[in-house]
């Protein structure tokens, strides 16, 4: 390594952070990785064929760039015939760490906001058959939309309340935070094991059963009682 005091030239532009907002603050919060968590509403599990016994967490990822902050319109993705919902509790780290006890890792949480992990149903189910990676029915352009982050300090650390999804005014998903078989401090010691978390990494906590397809033109209205709740409209 060279150590110099000349400023770093990129050979391209550097490509600008992934933000959040933060509710009733002027500052963002930068968004590094995004890990998600499959499974880990038992209806949901059931809705997909799965036995909800409490096998341990398993985790998929979406590149940062797939992240919407705030929602709002989007285009309608490509290359799928089955786009799905998944509303979802988003966790934000301000700090990491690896191996990180349950009993700590509340204190590494910056904050929470209402996510949707969109997902190409069609060809995540392919992936499955053939034993490929779910990259592409996760991790595709704007599969990501999420609210305005709301601090801990303001919203403490929920661990029951309601979580829904609505759909054209229509309720299509309904649950309760108490019913996610890995609760999130679990879920951060556990992934803390497989790899080192740091700071600004979001976790997508799972979705409640009700998940289902959305087709262009569809309002989207997540809601997770204490946070913001977040809007997406697919263009016509
Ligand atoms: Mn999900």
């Amino acid at each position: 390594m060279t150590v110099t005091d000349e400023p770093m030239t990129y050979a391209i532009p550097p490509p600008p952070p992934v933000t959040l907002s933060i509710e009733g603050s002027e500052v963002v919060f930068p968004v590094l990785r995004v890990f998600c968590v499959g499974r880990n509403y038992a209806e949901h599990a059931v809705e997909m064929g799965h036995d909800p016994d409490r096998e341990p967490p398993f985790f998929f990822m979406k590149p940062a760039t797939a992240v919407v902050p705030n929602g709002g319109r989007l285009p309608f993705p490509v290359a799928t015939d089955d786009l799905h919902h998944e509303v979802e509790l988003v966790v934000a780290l301000r700090t990491g760490g690896a191996d990180i006890h349950a009993d700590d890792a509340l204190g590494h949480v910056f904050g929470y906001a209402v996510g949707l992990d969109m997902t190409r149903r069609d060809l995540q189910a392919q992936a499955k058959e053939t034993g490929r990676p779910w990259d592409m029915g996760k991790g595709f352009d704007r599969s990501a939309p999420i609210g305005a982050l709301r601090g801990a300090e303001t919203t403490g650390h929920p661990d029951a309340g309601a979580i829904w999804l609505r759909v054209n005014g229509e309720l299509r998903q309904e649950g309760d935070l108490a019913q996610q078989i890995w609760k999130v401090p679990e879920t951060i010691a556990y992934l803390s094991t497989l790899v080192e978390l740091r700071p600004g990494d979001l976790i997508m906590t799972g979705t409640p059963a009700g998940v289902g397809r959305v087709v262009p033109g569809d309002r989207l209205h997540g809601h997770i009682e204490g946070l913001a709740d977040l809007e997406v409209e697919y263009s016509g």
